[in-house]
């Protein structure tokens, strides 16, 4: 089964303005759906004027205003979303507006107009489980009410829910994709996002933040890697209705993660810990690991992130030093 004319929401946003590159590599038509809450129009900026690309200023809360280019589009990649531990901990009502009501939106009307459905999910829905490797099939684990990240958390798992009841129930072609850690060029460090913090903390000579004792462990993925994966399992029709982890075999700690954004950008800025207490005030959780089985998507598609972790770096910081004016 092939999509030729893709819309993709939040395709200004980090992950999704690199999925236009990919889907426009392939040939597809792309119109993007942002109201550019955190995404930026720089991030497509090089996109604009290609034949076969638009851009929209909507927002997927709204369902009238996202209903015609909804209409035009064969296949939808649903990327807006608020994301970010720090924008989540600021914008809690807000954030869980857009993540459960504009996903609901989304798929009511993509179930009547029989559009396929690529959902982004999150790893965050495993919460603070720490029985790694996390298998789609495995428990999830999240910590009280009264600490914000598990709403985040919670409203992606709301969103696979309903995906799910709209495949099961009314035969939506939908298939879901739980994002691990992804970096690479054109992420912000605004609102936590660990790697183009540290990597603009060491190129402009400023401490490294390491939060906490700095053991916890993460696996990043390389944005590319990823996007094309998004691509790829679009036109699978037997994923439909299914669950994928999308991210890399192999894990790292963030203290490893700071020497190693050290190393490769030759900084010699100093290494300190902060608090978490510091950075989120009062109670906060912090999942200790986040690592994923990754052979179920391996089952449907050719997927084997391979970019190293220095060279994710080396991309990442080569961006951060062109935007800061340093090269
Ligand atoms: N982190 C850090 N310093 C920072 C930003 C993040 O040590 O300046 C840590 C954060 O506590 C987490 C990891 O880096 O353990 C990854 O954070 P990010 O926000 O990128 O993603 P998360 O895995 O928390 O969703």
């Amino acid at each position: 089964m092939t999509y030729e004319r893709a819309l993709v929401t939040g395709g200004a946003g980090f992950i999704g303005s690199h999925l236009c590159d990919e889907l426009l590599d392939r040939g597809k038509q792309v119109t993007v759906v942002d109201n550019l809450s955190t995404g930026r129009r720089k991030n497509i900026a090089h996109l604009e004027g290609h034949p076969n690309f638009r851009f929209v200023q909507a927002n997927v809360l709204d369902k009238e205003q996202i209903r015609p280019d909804l209409e035009k589009a064969d296949v939808i990649y649903h990327l807006a979303a608020a994301v970010g531990v720090g924008y989540i901990h600021e914008h809690q009502v807000g954030s869980l507006e857009t993540n459960v009501l504009g996903t609901s939106n989304l798929l009511e009307l993509a179930s009547h107009m029989g559009n396929k459905v690529v959902l982004a999910s999150s790893s965050e829905v495993y919460g603070k489980s720490t029985a790694v490797p996390f298998y789609e099939s495995s428990d999830a684990l999240l910590g009280p009410t009264s600490i914000p990240r598990w709403s985040y958390a919670c409203a992606k798992a709301l969103d696979e829910f309903l995906a799910l009841g709209y495949h099961k129930e009314r035969g939506l072609p939908v298939v879901i994709l739980r994002l691990f850690n992804t970096v690479g060029p054109r992420q912000s460090g605004r609102y936590g996002m660990v790697l183009p913090r540290f990597v603009r903390q060491a190129v402009t000579g400023e401490p490294i933040t390491v939060y906490g004792d700095g053991l916890q462990k993460r696996s990043f993925t390389y944005v590319t890697d990823v996007v094309e994966a998004m691509a790829a399992i679009a036109e699978v029709p037997s994923a439909n209705g299914e669950v994928f982890n999308v991210g890399s075999d192999s894990e790292t700690s963030i203290l490893e993660l700071a020497d190693l954004v050290r190393r490769v950008t030759c900084s010699g800025s100093e290494l300190v810990h902060v608090p978490f207490a510091q950075v989120y005030g009062g109670e906060f959780e912090e999942p200790a690991r986040r690592f994923p089985a990754i052979g179920k998507i391996q089952e449907y598609i050719d997927y084997h992130p391979t970019t190293p972790l220095a060279s994710m770096v080396e991309m990442v910081a080569e961006s951060i030093r062109m935007e800061e004016g340093r090269e």
